[in-house]
């Protein structure tokens, strides 16, 4: 059998695991819910909707079939739309 380094047996591109998802959810879900209690809205504008999904287009951990993101594996078509919801590594 062929000896392979450690790099190339992990794809990048796999999601987090599946207590990490539901971590990034619950963190999702309190972003949001705070957000809206100290007044700041609940939805995003179109026009920061269009940025946020423009920024996760050009991005090297954007699934661009799921509209899905690597690093938190949240599916971003709804998760642009709250005012409060973040980017996992701050991109926006
Ligand atoms: S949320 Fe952030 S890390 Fe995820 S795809 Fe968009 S820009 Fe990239």
């Amino acid at each position: 059998m062929e000896e392979k380094n450690l790099p190339e047996l992990i794809d990048e591109n796999q999601y987090p695991d599946f207590w990490q998802q539901i971590k990034s959810f619950q963190e999702f879900a309190k972003d949001v819910g705070q957000g809206a209690i100290k007044g700041n809205g609940f939805l995003a504008t179109q026009e920061e909707q269009e940025n946020r999904l423009n920024i996760c287009n050009e991005c090297p951990h954007f699934n661009l079939d799921q509209k899905r993101c690597y690093k938190c594996g949240c599916f971003m078509e709804h998760k642009i739309k709250f005012t409060n919801s973040k980017c996992p590594i701050s991109k926006w």
